[in-house]
């Protein structure tokens, strides 16, 4: 046996290029979902790249069925701050029977009408449901779609990213756009492209550990767990995997192959304890562990849990969150306020032009990014990313030259909440 290699000289190759776009969003989680149908719906010509063949991401891939931070938990609860497209996705669901509120007593979240501008604090919903009607409203915003596609690397020019690589089942293929969304929720677009960023789980232990989710179903009623239940079916939130780095491929695996092995155990315990799920049996575990936080790019602006205490409305704000901070403080600290902002600036990368981050991986603090996180405002901030990207391609400008009140005004016109609908 030799020595082991460390390197490989990979030798040069033509690479086919797939296609020139205004906007190319990479990942199609909540927020790339939503930025993909905000660009397409400005006419943008777009594409969206998503390693599975469908939408979602965590909300789907890893069954986290249970969207919340649609207004503040408690009072003061006047101002849902989910609208825009995150809202149109939930009235369709419901429309379709694919979603149901769910507020819990425990919290003393007030029940709402549950219709356009007055929805409740939390909605189960059918993973199914939300594959098929983000898959529609998708392609209905005229977007093009590639699916199995891996991002895998960058093509950047004096601190621009001009475009990227893919791996798919054709090979390796080169994309160009304007302007590029990074919303793999790992910022690895970001990262690969040499955007700096802050990761705190190296950092420290105070973070939201990964768990990997599964369905059961055959249960009694007047079960005691912690879950999200749907027709008959409930998820919960299973073993957790500790901590880890879960944007580096060995760890990842490692955890996936622990917390598979440990699934059927955790399930066990829950049973001895619980009457109720005695003949209940696990009917699926989602294809990727509930991955919760990984690589924070360094933003122009980092978001900050003083900012989120405080109710602070920054003047580029183009999102806007409600959402306890659930870990952090050891209890889940709720906001004395109808909400705060997330600034645009938030989005930019500090030192790479042509891209925008969306989703879990803006520029943000522990305490911050831990009320955020919520689908709810993932939601909004994919379609503010999506927005901006469309305007920036349009005007060729570079996001971060972006006129700020322009697109504040196209996301009210929208129906997007950034503010406008706050009392004070
Ligand atoms: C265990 C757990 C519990 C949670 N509980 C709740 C809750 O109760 N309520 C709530 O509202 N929120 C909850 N959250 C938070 C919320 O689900 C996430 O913050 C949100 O879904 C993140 O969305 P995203 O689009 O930013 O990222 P993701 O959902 O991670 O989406 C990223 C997408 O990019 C794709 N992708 C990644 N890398 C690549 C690549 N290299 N090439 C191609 N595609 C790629 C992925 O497949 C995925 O579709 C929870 C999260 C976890 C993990």
């Amino acid at each position: 046996m030799g020595t082991e290699q460390t390197y490989y000289a990979e030798p040069s190759k033509q690479v086919p290029v797939y296609g020139s776009y205004d906007v190319v969003v990479v990942g199609g989680g909540c927020a790339g979902f939503a930025a993909a149908v905000a660009a397409g719906r400005l006419g943008a010509k777009t594409l969206i790249i998503e390693r599975f063949p469908f939408f979602g991401g965590t909300a789907t891939a890893s069954l986290m069925a249970d969207i919340v931070g649609i207004r503040n938990q408690v009072e003061p609860d006047d101002l849902q701050v989910m609208k825009g497209i995150g809202e149109e996705l939930l009235l369709r669901l419901q429309e379709n029977g694919g979603a149901h509120s769910r507020v819990s007593e425990a919290y003393k979240a007030k029940q709402r009408s549950d219709t356009k501008g007055d929805l409740s604090y939390s909605y189960a919903f059918n993973t199914e449901a939300f594959k098929a009607e983000t898959l529609r409203m998708v392609t209905e915003a005229g977007c093009e779609i590639l699916f199995h596609a891996w991002f895998s690397d960058v093509i950047t020019d004096s601190g621009t990213l001009k475009g990227i690589l893919v791996e798919t089942k054709s090979g390796r293929q080169a994309i160009f756009a304007r302007v590029f969304i990074d919303a793999t929720g790992d910022g690895d677009v970001a990262a690969r492209a040499g955007a700096a960023f802050m990761d705190y789980k190296t950092d420290s232990e105070n973070c939201l550990q990964d768990c990997l989710m599964y369905k059961v179903s055959g249960f009694e009623p007047g079960f005691s767990i912690n879950c999200c239940t749907w027709n008959g079916e409930m998820v919960i939130w299973g073993p957790d995997a500790g901590l880890h780095n879960s944007a580096d491929a060995r760890e990842l695996t490692a955890m996936e192959v622990d917390t598979r092995l440990r699934v059927y155990r955790h399930f066990e315990e829950l049973k001895k304890k619980d009457p109720a799920l005695k003949n209940a049996t696990i009917t699926e575990t989602g294809p990727l562990l509930g991955i919760r936080q990984t690589r924070f790019i360094k933003g122009e602006y980092v978001i900050t849990g003083e900012d989120v205490l405080e109710g602070k409305m920054p003047p580029d704000c183009v999102a806007m969150a409600a959402n306890p901070v659930i870990h952090y403080y050891g209890y889940r600290r709720f906001l004395e306020h109808d909400g705060y902002g997330i600034p645009y600036r938030t989005l930019i990368p500090e030192t790479l032009d042509g891209l925008l981050v969306a989703g879990r991986c803006i520029s943000s603090d522990q305490i911050a990014y831990e009320s955020w996180r919520a689908m709810s405002t993932v939601l909004c901030i994919g379609e503010a990313a999506g927005t901006a990207a469309a305007l920036s391609a349009k005007a060729d400008v570079r996001p971060r030259d972006l006129d700020v009140p322009a697109l504040q005004a196209q996301l009210i016109a929208q129906g997007a909440e950034i503010g406008q609908g706050r009392k004070q």
